[in-house]
C-alpha cells in the first residue's frame, strides 16, 4: 500500500470544515497556528484581472521525505503504507524536521511537547478499516479523495489516470503525495493561474518518480 490523496482544489470554498473535523477527530491542539491542515491562498493576475487561488493542504507524506532524515531520534519515521509519522515519545523538540519540511506542514503540540502533523487519520480512521479521512468525509464540496497508489483499479489511481495533475514545490525533490487536479476545460487559464514553472503531470509521467523513490525508501518503512 502507498497512501496518498488527490485534491480537486478548485472546488475549495475555504469553509474550513476540514480544519475543524481534523481537530475534533484527531484531538489536535486548539489555536489558529496549530493546524494539521490549512488552505493556502495565493493572489495572482491574468491579463490584468486579479485572481485568487485556494490550495487546501496538509502533510504530503512525501515518498522521499527530508523530515525523516534530519530527525536525530527516529521520532519522525516512515511506516507501512508510506506514511510519515512522529513518535511523540521520542521527539526531543529539536525542530529540525520543521526546518527541513518545504511545506511547513509541522507544528509544536504544546499539550504533549512534541511535533505534530497530519497522519492521514491513521489512528482514528484508517487503522480501524475506514476508507476515508476526516477531512475528506467532512468536505462539503468533495475536494479530497484518499486512496492507495498501489491499487491500480482503485478510485484514486483511476482518477489520476483520467485527469492531469500537479504537485506543490516539485523542485524540492521530496516526491510529495498530494495531487492537485489540473482544472478541466481551460488549460491556458489554468496554467496561468498556477504559474508556468509548475509541471503538469499524468499518471504515466509521475508514477516512475514514485516507484523510484519508493524503491529507495520502502526499506525504512516500519510495521504499524
Ligand atoms: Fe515531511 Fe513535510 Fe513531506 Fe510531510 S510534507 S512528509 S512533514 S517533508
Ligand atoms: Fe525528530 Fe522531534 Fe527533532 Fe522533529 S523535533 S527532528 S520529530 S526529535
Ligand atoms: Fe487531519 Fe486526517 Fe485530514 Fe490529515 S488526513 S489533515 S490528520 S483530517
Amino acid at each position: 500500500m502507498n497512501f496518498a490523496m488527490a485534491l480537486d482544489y478548485q472546488n475549495c470554498i475555504n469553509c474550513k470544515a476540514c480544519e475543524i473535523a481534523c481537530k475534533e477527530e484527531n484531538g489536535v491542539q486548539l489555536g489558529a497556528d496549530k493546524q494539521r491542515i490549512w488552505v493556502g491562498v495565493t493572489e495572482n493576475s491574468i491579463f490584468g484581472r486579479p485572481i485568487l487561488s485556494l490550495y487546501p493542504s496538509q502533510c504530503n507524506h512525501c515518498v522521499d521525505a527530508p523530515c525523516v532524515d534530519v530527525c536525530p531520534t527516529n521520532a519522525s519515521h516512515f511506516a507501512d503504507g508510506g506514511l510519515v509519522l512522529v513518535d511523540q515519545e521520542k521527539c526531543i523538540l529539536c525542530k529540525g524536521c520543521m526546518e527541513a519540511c518545504p511545506y511547513d506542514a509541522r507544528f509544536v503540540d504544546d499539550k504533549v511537547a512534541a511535533v505534530d502533523k497530519c497522519t492521514f487519520c491513521f489512528d482514528t480512521r484508517i487503522s480501524q478499516g475506514k476508507a476515508t479521512t476526516a477531512c475528506q468525509a467532512t468536505c462539503p464540496t468533495k475536494v479530497r479523495l484518499f486512496g492507495d497508489l498501489d491499487d491500480e483499479e482503485g478510485e484514486l489511481v483511476q482518477l489520476l489516470k483520467s485527469r492531469k495533475f500537479f504537485v506543490l514545490k516539485e523542485n524540492e525533490g521530496t516526491v510529495p503525495k498530494l495531487f492537485y487536479l489540473f482544472p478541466e476545460h481551460d488549460d491556458h487559464f489554468a496554467q496561468n493561474s498556477i504559474g508556468h514553472e509548475t509541471t503538469i503531470h499524468t499518471w504515466e509521467t509521475f508514477k516512475p518518480l514514485i516507484d523510484m523513490a519508493k524503491a529507495k525508501r520502502s526499506k525504512q518503512w516500519t510495521s504499524l
